[in-house]
């Protein structure tokens, strides 16, 4: 341990983030940074547990405790206390591939679980890995880590979200040819269209590809796997197949008034407004525009979060969030301990936004939508949303029902919608004949799925996740390709 009761001497503090009323004309990430001694304070916290719950990475209450990663967290903190900086990188790269995407996107279920946090606010763990992958980077500690050795072995990756960049890592620092094949006009998956540019600068994602690239990896963009490119050229031309395209069938929204103009899916309008972002010169499609619009985002989680910064920023004239669970508690329930995932109501960046703007959380929970009403010209009037209740159904299961008296008309021109995924599409799945778990997701034995050869790892696997979750499968599961490699 760095310092001594380090926890007793200093409070848990992070550094501000930027004026959220300033912060909604731009789309430069929120966040600012500590003072170098601020942040090694915050390390000074840590307390070098022996048994480290911040790093276990288990699934309780169906839902991740600890670092996925198994990140060595105090090891770290520690180092980076003593002003190891280098060390202390280098520590952190050996389980995170990109601590720079985690740093910044994480929600942090490593804080969740810290043993600090049961009677005190728990250490910094997530800004402090910040620090130190962003002073690696600074220093030109980190540098292109080229494989001495060439196994002859071509992979090809397909998909290039955290998951499949994280798997084309592994394999090519084992010595493997690996070639990424991205459907999108770049690389990235979620971290470029899906996450907005003020949680995740994009040039932090080019400024990883560009190592990758210098480290021998090969991109190709435009490439649609199974529709462009048959699955037979990829068996043909490489020894092993990495599978890593994402969760991407969206919820969709069942109700009269839901076909027609206007009603949007999330990742949709989050890939519009940042290829409008990225080149000025892409035309913004006009029902992805919130611009003196009201807005209503329909799904209360992280994605529904980024389309309300989104819509901030794009400077819409209202907007509104709903959720149809109710509101969380500000403190931990009786049945949601530590070390467990805390789930408490989060202010969370847009909706801190949204306050400041308007003097309002615009998040409504409890709200079930029954109708999107149309004017003559197709476009959106009004929605039609009931307050619910959760009641038992016969078989014990708790169901929405909508409470009587409760029906309330809100204004509307946009609809985004943010209620989850249904799984992975079934293009490659049918193509390859994958086999399928009970919630659609592809399959696998140690990330091996049902056809020899042909690997699978993050949100195709396991269910729209964390970033943090899809490195670790794209890292396990180069782990388990290589062992095919060269067994
Ligand atoms: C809006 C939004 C915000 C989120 N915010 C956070 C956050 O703040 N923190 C967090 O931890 N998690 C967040 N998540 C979840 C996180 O982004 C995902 O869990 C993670 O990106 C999954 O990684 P992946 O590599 O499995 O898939 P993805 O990131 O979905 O990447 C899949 C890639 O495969 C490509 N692809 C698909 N099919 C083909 C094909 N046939 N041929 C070629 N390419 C193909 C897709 O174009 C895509 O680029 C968010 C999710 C969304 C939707
Ligand atoms: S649980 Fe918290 S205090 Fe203990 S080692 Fe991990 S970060 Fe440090």
């Amino acid at each position: 341990m760095g310092k001594l009761l380090g926890f007793l001497d200093y409070d848990r503090c992070l550094p501000s983030d930027r004026d959220p009323l300033e912060r909604v004309h731009d789309w430069d990430e929120i966040h600012k940074t500590l003072a170098l001694e601020e942040q090694k304070e915050q390390a000074a916290r840590c307390m070098y547990c022996s048994i480290p719950f911040c790093h276990s990475g288990i699934v309780m209450n169906g839902a991740v405790s600890g670092c996925p990663l198994h990140n060595l967290i105090p090891e770290w903190n520690d180092l980076l206390y003593r002003d190891q900086w280098n060390t202390a990188a280098d520590r952190l790269l050996r389980t995170d591939s990109f601590p720079e995407f985690t740093g910044r996107v994480c929600p942090a279920p490593c804080e969740g679980a810290c043993t600090c946090g049961i009677y005190q606010p728990p250490v910094t763990i997530r800004q402090n890995e910040l620090m130190l992958i962003e002073r690696a980077f600074e220093s030109d500690h980190v540098k292109p880590r080229i494989p001495k050795r060439r196994s002859g072995k071509r992979v090809a990756v397909v998909g290039s979200g955290p998951s499949g960049l994280a798997a084309a890592n592994v394999l090519n620092q084992l010595g493997h040819v690996v070639t990424v094949f991205e459907r999108a006009d770049r690389i990235g998956g979620l971290l470029m269209y899906g996450i907005p540019n003020m949680k995740l600068d994009k040039k932090f994602i080019d400024r990883r590809v560009d190592l990758m690239k210098q480290e021998g990896i090969t991109f190709e963009v435009n490439e649609n796997v199974g529709v462009d490119k048959p699955v037979k050229e990829l068996r043909q031309n490489f020894d092993a197949i990495v599978l890593c395209c994402g969760s991407t069938k969206p919820r969709d929204l069942n109700v009269p008034g839901r076909e027609g103009k206007g009603v949007v899916f999330a990742v949709d309008y989050l890939t519009a407004a940042t290829k409008k972002l990225l080149d000025q010169s892409v035309q913004l499609p006009d029902e992805m525009n919130a611009r003196d619009r009201d807005v209503i985002v329909i799904g209360g989680g992280d994605t529904g979060t980024d389309c309300v910064g989104t819509a901030l920023r794009q400077g819409c004239r209202t907007v509104v969030q709903f959720e149809i669970m109710p509101e969380p508690g500000a403190e931990r329930a009786a049945d949601n301990p530590w070390p467990e995932f805390p789930r408490i109501l989060k202010i969370d960046y847009a909706q801190e936004e949204a306050i400041a703007k308007y003097g309002k959380d615009p998040r409504n929970y409890l709200i079930n939508t029954r109708e999107i009403v149309r004017k003559a010209d197709g476009s959106i009037a009004k929605l039609i949303t009931d307050r619910i209740e959760w009641v038992k159904n016969e078989s014990g299961r708790m169901t929405p029902q909508p409470a009587a008296g409760t029906q309330k008309e809100w204004k509307a021109e946009i609809v985004l919608l943010a209620m989850g995924y249904l799984g992975p599409e079934d293009t490659l799945a049918n193509a390859l004949k994958l086999s399928r778990d009970k919630r659609s997701n592809i399959e696998a034995f140690n990330y091996q799925t049902n056809q020899k050869g042909v690997f699978v790892a993050g949100d195709m696997h396991s269910g729209q996740s964390l970033v943090v979750r899809a490195v670790n499968e794209g890292q396990l599961a180069a782990a388990a390709c290589h062992e095919y490699l060269t067994k």
